[in-house]
Protein backbone atom coordinates (compact mmCIF):
# COMPACT_ATOMS: atom_id res chain seq x y z
CA UNK A 1 0.00 0.00 0.00
CA UNK A 2 1.11 3.37 -1.19
CA UNK A 3 -1.51 5.64 -0.23
CA UNK A 4 -2.79 5.79 3.80
CA UNK A 5 -6.26 4.23 3.54
CA UNK A 6 -7.60 6.62 5.88
CA UNK A 7 -6.86 10.17 4.15
CA UNK A 8 -4.44 8.82 0.89
CA UNK A 9 -1.74 10.64 2.25
CA UNK A 10 1.03 9.34 1.17
CA UNK A 11 3.87 10.68 4.42
CA UNK A 12 3.72 6.68 5.40
CA UNK A 13 6.70 5.10 7.58
CA UNK A 14 7.42 1.85 8.61
CA UNK A 15 7.13 1.63 12.16
CA UNK A 16 6.35 -2.17 12.91
CA UNK A 17 7.44 -5.56 11.88
CA UNK A 18 5.98 -9.10 13.24
CA UNK A 19 6.04 -11.77 10.11
CA UNK A 20 4.69 -15.15 9.72
CA UNK A 21 1.90 -14.82 11.93
CA UNK A 22 -1.58 -16.18 12.32
CA UNK A 23 -4.06 -14.42 9.81
CA UNK A 24 -6.60 -15.70 12.18
CA UNK A 25 -6.61 -15.79 15.72
CA UNK A 26 -10.06 -16.27 16.81
CA UNK A 27 -10.55 -19.52 14.82
CA UNK A 28 -11.25 -22.56 16.67
CA UNK A 29 -9.36 -26.02 15.89
CA UNK A 30 -10.42 -29.10 16.57
CA UNK A 31 -7.48 -30.56 16.27
CA UNK A 32 -3.06 -29.51 16.95
CA UNK A 33 -2.37 -30.28 13.67
CA UNK A 34 -4.99 -28.09 11.90
CA UNK A 35 -3.73 -25.09 14.39
CA UNK A 36 -0.45 -25.84 13.28
CA UNK A 37 -1.18 -25.19 9.89
CA UNK A 38 -3.33 -21.93 10.27
CA UNK A 39 -2.32 -19.56 7.58
CA UNK A 40 0.29 -17.32 8.37
CA UNK A 41 0.63 -13.55 7.27
CA UNK A 42 3.14 -10.22 7.45
CA UNK A 43 2.73 -7.37 9.79
CA UNK A 44 4.12 -4.53 8.41
CA UNK A 45 2.67 -1.60 10.64
CA UNK A 46 2.57 1.89 8.33
CA UNK A 47 1.94 5.26 10.28
CA UNK A 48 0.85 8.02 8.05
CA UNK A 49 2.50 11.81 8.92
CA UNK A 50 -1.01 13.53 7.50
CA UNK A 51 -3.25 11.82 9.50
CA UNK A 52 -1.78 9.38 12.17
CA UNK A 53 -3.38 6.59 11.45
CA UNK A 54 -1.68 3.28 11.76
CA UNK A 55 -2.34 0.23 9.54
CA UNK A 56 -0.39 -2.97 8.45
CA UNK A 57 0.44 -2.18 4.89
CA UNK A 58 1.57 -5.75 4.29
CA UNK A 59 -2.16 -6.57 4.96
CA UNK A 60 -4.05 -9.45 2.33
CA UNK A 61 -7.50 -8.39 2.22
CA UNK A 62 -9.77 -11.78 2.71
CA UNK A 63 -6.69 -13.39 4.08
CA UNK A 64 -8.06 -14.03 7.80
CA UNK A 65 -11.32 -15.93 8.40
CA UNK A 66 -14.31 -14.78 9.29
CA UNK A 67 -17.09 -17.77 9.78
CA UNK A 68 -19.29 -19.49 12.07
CA UNK A 69 -15.79 -21.51 13.13
CA UNK A 70 -15.06 -17.58 14.48
CA UNK A 71 -15.24 -17.26 18.35
CA UNK A 72 -14.67 -13.31 19.87
CA UNK A 73 -17.05 -13.28 22.39
CA UNK A 74 -16.29 -11.77 26.08
CA UNK A 75 -19.69 -12.22 27.14
CA UNK A 76 -18.48 -14.85 29.66
CA UNK A 77 -16.62 -12.64 31.53
CA UNK A 78 -18.62 -10.93 34.47
CA UNK A 79 -16.09 -7.96 34.35
CA UNK A 80 -17.01 -7.47 30.51
CA UNK A 81 -20.73 -8.29 30.67
CA UNK A 82 -21.03 -5.29 33.15
CA UNK A 83 -18.93 -3.01 31.28
CA UNK A 84 -21.29 -3.75 28.38
CA UNK A 85 -24.56 -3.66 30.24
CA UNK A 86 -23.49 -0.31 31.30
CA UNK A 87 -22.70 0.49 27.95
CA UNK A 88 -25.88 0.00 26.79
CA UNK A 89 -27.70 1.60 29.68
CA UNK A 90 -25.96 4.61 29.56
CA UNK A 91 -26.59 4.89 25.19
CA UNK A 92 -29.86 4.88 25.88
CA UNK A 93 -30.17 7.24 28.75
CA UNK A 94 -28.34 9.88 27.02
CA UNK A 95 -29.83 9.24 23.60
CA UNK A 96 -33.10 8.51 23.74
CA UNK A 97 -33.32 5.14 22.75
CA UNK A 98 -36.03 4.10 23.58
CA UNK A 99 -38.54 2.03 21.37
CA UNK A 100 -35.99 2.74 18.28
CA UNK A 101 -34.19 0.92 15.17
CA UNK A 102 -30.80 -0.11 15.38
CA UNK A 103 -28.51 -1.23 13.43
CA UNK A 104 -25.38 -2.94 14.14
CA UNK A 105 -22.56 -3.70 12.06
CA UNK A 106 -20.15 -6.42 13.23
CA UNK A 107 -22.57 -7.48 16.01
CA UNK A 108 -20.68 -10.35 16.75
CA UNK A 109 -22.55 -12.74 18.74
CA UNK A 110 -25.66 -10.04 19.13
CA UNK A 111 -24.54 -9.82 22.88
CA UNK A 112 -25.14 -5.54 22.53
CA UNK A 113 -28.17 -5.97 20.56
CA UNK A 114 -30.22 -8.29 22.61
CA UNK A 115 -29.02 -5.53 26.07
CA UNK A 116 -30.05 -2.67 23.72
CA UNK A 117 -33.50 -4.77 23.12
CA UNK A 118 -34.47 -5.66 26.61
CA UNK A 119 -33.08 -2.73 28.08
CA UNK A 120 -35.05 -0.30 25.67
CA UNK A 121 -37.32 -2.34 23.31
CA UNK A 122 -35.33 -1.36 20.79
CA UNK A 123 -35.84 -3.04 17.36
CA UNK A 124 -32.72 -4.33 16.24
CA UNK A 125 -31.00 -5.75 13.18
CA UNK A 126 -27.82 -7.02 13.53
CA UNK A 127 -25.00 -7.95 10.48
CA UNK A 128 -22.08 -10.37 11.24
CA UNK A 129 -20.56 -13.12 9.34
CA UNK A 130 -20.05 -15.11 12.05
CA UNK A 131 -23.58 -14.29 14.01
CA UNK A 132 -25.20 -17.45 15.14
CA UNK A 133 -29.10 -16.90 14.95
CA UNK A 134 -30.07 -19.71 16.84
CA UNK A 135 -27.46 -19.08 19.27
CA UNK A 136 -30.27 -16.32 20.73
CA UNK A 137 -33.40 -17.93 20.60
CA UNK A 138 -35.44 -17.84 23.55
CA UNK A 139 -33.44 -15.42 25.26
CA UNK A 140 -35.18 -12.34 26.46
CA UNK A 141 -35.51 -9.65 24.02
CA UNK A 142 -34.54 -12.10 21.21
CA UNK A 143 -38.10 -11.04 19.42
CA UNK A 144 -37.04 -7.81 18.57
CA UNK A 145 -33.62 -8.79 17.19
CA UNK A 146 -32.55 -10.23 13.33
CA UNK A 147 -29.11 -11.21 13.57
CA UNK A 148 -28.04 -11.52 9.32
CA UNK A 149 -25.06 -13.86 9.57
CA UNK A 150 -23.56 -12.06 6.40
CA UNK A 151 -20.89 -9.53 5.49
CA UNK A 152 -21.90 -5.77 5.88
CA UNK A 153 -23.02 -4.38 2.50
CA UNK A 154 -24.87 -0.73 1.33
CA UNK A 155 -27.81 -2.29 0.33
CA UNK A 156 -28.25 -3.73 4.10
CA UNK A 157 -27.70 -0.23 5.18
CA UNK A 158 -30.41 1.91 3.18
CA UNK A 159 -33.25 2.15 5.54
CA UNK A 160 -33.79 4.42 8.44
CA UNK A 161 -32.56 3.80 11.60
CA UNK A 162 -32.08 5.85 14.44
CA UNK A 163 -28.71 4.33 15.39
CA UNK A 164 -25.67 2.97 13.85
CA UNK A 165 -23.21 0.99 16.20
CA UNK A 166 -20.29 -0.68 15.18
CA UNK A 167 -18.00 -2.51 17.90
CA UNK A 168 -14.91 -3.81 17.57
CA UNK A 169 -14.77 -3.94 13.41
CA UNK A 170 -13.62 -0.92 12.13
CA UNK A 171 -9.70 -2.20 13.12
CA UNK A 172 -10.64 -5.24 11.04
CA UNK A 173 -11.29 -3.16 7.67
CA UNK A 174 -8.40 -2.66 5.37
CA UNK A 175 -10.14 0.56 3.33
CA UNK A 176 -11.15 2.51 6.04
CA UNK A 177 -12.52 5.48 4.70
CA UNK A 178 -14.56 3.57 1.77
CA UNK A 179 -16.46 1.96 4.63
CA UNK A 180 -17.36 5.07 6.52
CA UNK A 181 -18.66 6.61 3.02
CA UNK A 182 -20.82 3.30 2.27
CA UNK A 183 -21.84 3.69 6.16
CA UNK A 184 -22.60 7.25 5.51
CA UNK A 185 -24.19 6.78 2.12
CA UNK A 186 -27.00 4.54 3.70
CA UNK A 187 -28.21 7.51 5.78
CA UNK A 188 -31.48 8.56 4.60
CA UNK A 189 -31.96 12.21 4.01
CA UNK A 190 -33.05 14.07 6.36
CA UNK A 191 -31.94 12.05 9.45
CA UNK A 192 -29.34 12.33 12.15
CA UNK A 193 -28.73 8.69 13.57
CA UNK A 194 -26.84 8.79 16.43
CA UNK A 195 -23.64 6.86 15.11
CA UNK A 196 -21.55 5.09 17.53
CA UNK A 197 -17.69 3.31 17.35
CA UNK A 198 -15.80 1.43 19.32
CA UNK A 199 -12.32 0.12 18.31
CA UNK A 200 -9.39 -0.88 20.16
CA UNK A 201 -7.29 2.60 21.77
CA UNK A 202 -4.33 2.52 19.68
CA UNK A 203 -3.11 5.45 21.94
CA UNK A 204 -2.47 2.72 24.83
CA UNK A 205 -0.81 0.13 22.84
CA UNK A 206 1.68 2.79 21.67
CA UNK A 207 2.35 3.86 25.10
CA UNK A 208 2.14 0.16 26.80
CA UNK A 209 4.02 -1.29 23.69
CA UNK A 210 1.36 -3.44 24.11
CA UNK A 211 2.35 -5.79 21.13
CA UNK A 212 -0.10 -8.67 22.46
CA UNK A 213 -2.79 -5.90 20.78
CA UNK A 214 -0.53 -6.02 17.45
CA UNK A 215 -2.07 -8.86 15.31
CA UNK A 216 -2.82 -10.09 11.82
CA UNK A 217 -7.07 -9.34 12.17
CA UNK A 218 -6.50 -5.97 13.48
CA UNK A 219 -5.24 -4.02 10.51
CA UNK A 220 -6.31 -0.42 10.74
CA UNK A 221 -5.29 1.25 14.84
CA UNK A 222 -6.51 4.24 15.58
CA UNK A 223 -6.25 7.02 18.20
CA UNK A 224 -8.66 9.73 19.20
CA UNK A 225 -7.19 12.23 16.45
CA UNK A 226 -7.10 9.98 13.49
CA UNK A 227 -10.54 8.53 14.49
CA UNK A 228 -12.04 11.97 14.26
CA UNK A 229 -10.08 13.09 11.30
CA UNK A 230 -11.31 9.74 9.38
CA UNK A 231 -14.83 10.60 10.41
CA UNK A 232 -14.47 13.92 8.81
CA UNK A 233 -13.66 12.94 5.71
CA UNK A 234 -16.47 10.63 5.52
CA UNK A 235 -18.86 13.54 5.76
CA UNK A 236 -20.01 12.81 9.62
CA UNK A 237 -19.94 15.21 12.32
CA UNK A 238 -17.85 14.19 15.55
CA UNK A 239 -19.71 14.38 18.81
CA UNK A 240 -17.53 13.17 21.07
CA UNK A 241 -14.31 10.78 21.37
CA UNK A 242 -13.57 9.32 24.57
CA UNK A 243 -11.44 6.31 26.14
CA UNK A 244 -13.02 3.27 28.26
CA UNK A 245 -12.61 0.04 29.44
CA UNK A 246 -9.13 1.11 31.69
CA UNK A 247 -8.41 3.08 28.64
CA UNK A 248 -8.29 0.04 26.35
CA UNK A 249 -11.36 1.14 24.17
CA UNK A 250 -11.69 4.26 21.63
CA UNK A 251 -15.25 5.36 21.12
CA UNK A 252 -16.35 7.83 18.96
CA UNK A 253 -20.26 9.46 18.75
CA UNK A 254 -20.91 11.22 15.75
CA UNK A 255 -24.11 12.20 13.64
CA UNK A 256 -24.74 13.90 10.47
CA UNK A 257 -25.06 17.70 9.96
CA UNK A 258 -23.66 20.64 12.05
CA UNK A 259 -21.84 19.58 14.88
CA UNK A 260 -19.44 21.74 17.25
CA UNK A 261 -15.67 20.86 16.06
CA UNK A 262 -13.54 18.84 18.14
CA UNK A 263 -9.65 19.93 17.55
CA UNK A 264 -7.47 16.88 18.53
CA UNK A 265 -4.10 18.29 16.58
CA UNK A 266 -1.77 18.11 19.00
CA UNK A 267 -2.33 14.08 19.62
CA UNK A 268 -0.21 13.94 15.99
CA UNK A 269 2.99 15.02 17.76
CA UNK A 270 2.57 12.47 20.50
CA UNK A 271 1.80 9.14 18.41
CA UNK A 272 4.39 10.16 15.72
CA UNK A 273 6.84 10.01 18.67
CA UNK A 274 5.21 6.82 20.28
CA UNK A 275 5.01 5.37 16.99
CA UNK A 276 8.85 6.29 16.02
CA UNK A 277 10.05 4.16 19.32
CA UNK A 278 7.54 1.34 18.89
CA UNK A 279 9.63 -1.16 17.53
CA UNK A 280 12.65 -1.06 20.25
CA UNK A 281 10.11 -0.85 23.01
CA UNK A 282 8.19 -3.79 22.02
CA UNK A 283 11.53 -6.03 21.49
CA UNK A 284 12.55 -5.20 24.56
CA UNK A 285 9.23 -6.02 26.64
CA UNK A 286 9.23 -9.33 24.53
CA UNK A 287 12.86 -10.55 25.69
CA UNK A 288 12.04 -9.51 29.35
CA UNK A 289 8.39 -12.01 28.97
CA UNK A 290 10.97 -14.58 27.18
CA UNK A 291 13.61 -14.61 30.08
CA UNK A 292 10.93 -14.38 32.64
CA UNK A 293 8.96 -17.45 31.68
CA UNK A 294 12.36 -19.31 31.20
CA UNK A 295 13.17 -19.01 34.26
CA UNK A 296 10.17 -20.20 35.88
CA UNK A 297 10.62 -23.80 33.77
CA UNK A 298 14.15 -23.52 34.90
CA UNK A 299 13.25 -23.60 38.38
CA UNK A 300 10.53 -26.38 37.62
CA UNK A 301 7.40 -24.18 37.52
CA UNK A 302 4.45 -25.01 35.38
CA UNK A 303 2.93 -21.77 33.51
CA UNK A 304 -0.18 -21.19 32.21
CA UNK A 305 -2.02 -18.20 30.43
CA UNK A 306 -5.63 -16.90 30.81
CA UNK A 307 -6.99 -16.07 27.51
CA UNK A 308 -7.26 -17.87 24.37
CA UNK A 309 -8.37 -15.25 22.22
CA UNK A 310 -5.92 -12.88 19.79
CA UNK A 311 -3.71 -11.31 22.81
CA UNK A 312 -2.92 -15.31 23.35
CA UNK A 313 -1.82 -15.88 19.96
CA UNK A 314 0.48 -12.44 20.15
CA UNK A 315 1.83 -13.34 22.44
CA UNK A 316 2.68 -17.39 21.92
CA UNK A 317 4.00 -16.44 18.39
CA UNK A 318 6.00 -13.85 19.85
CA UNK A 319 7.93 -16.15 22.45
CA UNK A 320 11.30 -18.15 21.41
CA UNK A 321 10.10 -21.12 22.73
CA UNK A 322 6.00 -21.51 23.03
CA UNK A 323 6.55 -24.65 24.70
CA UNK A 324 7.41 -23.51 27.61
CA UNK A 325 3.75 -22.91 28.44
CA UNK A 326 1.94 -26.04 29.90
CA UNK A 327 -1.78 -25.01 29.05
CA UNK A 328 -3.35 -21.96 27.86
CA UNK A 329 -7.21 -21.33 29.74
CA UNK A 330 -10.39 -19.57 28.63
CA UNK A 331 -13.88 -18.99 30.65
CA UNK A 332 -15.04 -19.66 26.94
CA UNK A 333 -17.03 -22.94 26.97
CA UNK A 334 -16.69 -22.53 23.13
CA UNK A 335 -13.48 -22.33 23.28
CA UNK A 336 -12.77 -24.95 25.56
CA UNK A 337 -11.07 -28.47 23.65
CA UNK A 338 -9.73 -26.41 21.03
CA UNK A 339 -6.65 -25.94 19.93
CA UNK A 340 -4.97 -21.97 19.96
CA UNK A 341 -4.12 -21.08 16.21
CA UNK A 342 -0.45 -21.67 15.38
CA UNK A 343 1.04 -23.31 18.34
CA UNK A 344 -1.65 -25.73 18.97
CA UNK A 345 -1.61 -25.02 22.51
CA UNK A 346 -5.08 -27.16 24.62
CA UNK A 347 -7.54 -24.64 26.09
CA UNK A 348 -8.93 -25.72 29.18
CA UNK A 349 -11.51 -24.63 31.18
CA UNK A 350 -10.45 -22.99 34.66
CA UNK A 351 -11.68 -26.35 36.45
CA UNK A 352 -8.70 -28.50 34.73
CA UNK A 353 -5.89 -26.24 36.47
CA UNK A 354 -7.38 -27.95 39.42
CA UNK A 355 -5.73 -31.07 37.84
CA UNK A 356 -2.78 -29.07 36.44
CA UNK A 357 -1.86 -27.51 38.81
CA UNK A 358 0.06 -24.09 37.46
CA UNK A 359 2.95 -22.17 39.11
CA UNK A 360 2.44 -18.93 37.59
CA UNK A 361 -0.97 -17.89 35.33
CA UNK A 362 -0.16 -15.18 33.02
CA UNK A 363 -3.39 -12.86 32.31
CA UNK A 364 -3.57 -11.77 29.07
CA UNK A 365 -5.88 -8.97 29.96
CA UNK A 366 -4.90 -7.07 33.35
CA UNK A 367 -8.33 -5.87 33.45
CA UNK A 368 -9.32 -9.24 34.64
CA UNK A 369 -6.83 -9.97 37.00
CA UNK A 370 -9.26 -9.70 39.91
CA UNK A 371 -11.60 -11.50 38.40
CA UNK A 372 -8.92 -14.32 37.36
CA UNK A 373 -7.65 -14.24 40.87
CA UNK A 374 -10.80 -15.38 42.31
CA UNK A 375 -11.59 -18.26 40.04
CA UNK A 376 -8.11 -19.54 40.81
CA UNK A 377 -8.91 -19.27 44.83
CA UNK A 378 -12.44 -20.89 44.52
CA UNK A 379 -10.23 -23.64 42.45
CA UNK A 380 -8.24 -24.13 45.22
CA UNK A 381 -4.97 -23.16 43.08
CA UNK A 382 -2.02 -21.09 45.03
CA UNK A 383 -0.34 -19.48 41.66
CA UNK A 384 1.92 -16.75 41.16
CA UNK A 385 -0.65 -14.14 38.72
CA UNK A 386 1.22 -12.03 36.49
CA UNK A 387 -0.62 -9.60 34.17
CA UNK A 388 0.46 -8.49 30.65
CA UNK A 389 0.09 -4.60 31.32
CA UNK A 390 2.14 -0.97 30.37
CA UNK A 391 6.04 -1.02 30.24
ZN1 LIG B 1 -3.51 9.22 6.67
Amino acid sequence: MTACPSCGGGALAQIYVQDDVPVSSCLLFDDAEAARGVERGDIRLAHCGDCGFIFNAAIRQGASEYSERYEETQGFSPTFSSFHKALADDLIERHDLRGREVLEIGCGKGEFLLLLSQLGGNRCTGIDPSAHPQRIVGVEGAERVTLVPEFFSPDLARQHFDAIICKMTLEHIVPTLDFLRVVRAGIVEGSRPLVFFQIPNALRILQDAAYEDIYYEHCSYFTAGSLVRLFEKADFAPLRVLHQYDDQYLTIEATVGDAPPIDLSEDRAEVARLAASLADRVAAKQADWAQRIAAAVRSGRKVAIWGSGSKAVSFLAALPSPDHISVVVDINPNRQGHAMPGTAHAIVAPAALADIRPDLVIVMNAIYRDEIARDLADLGVNADIAALEGE
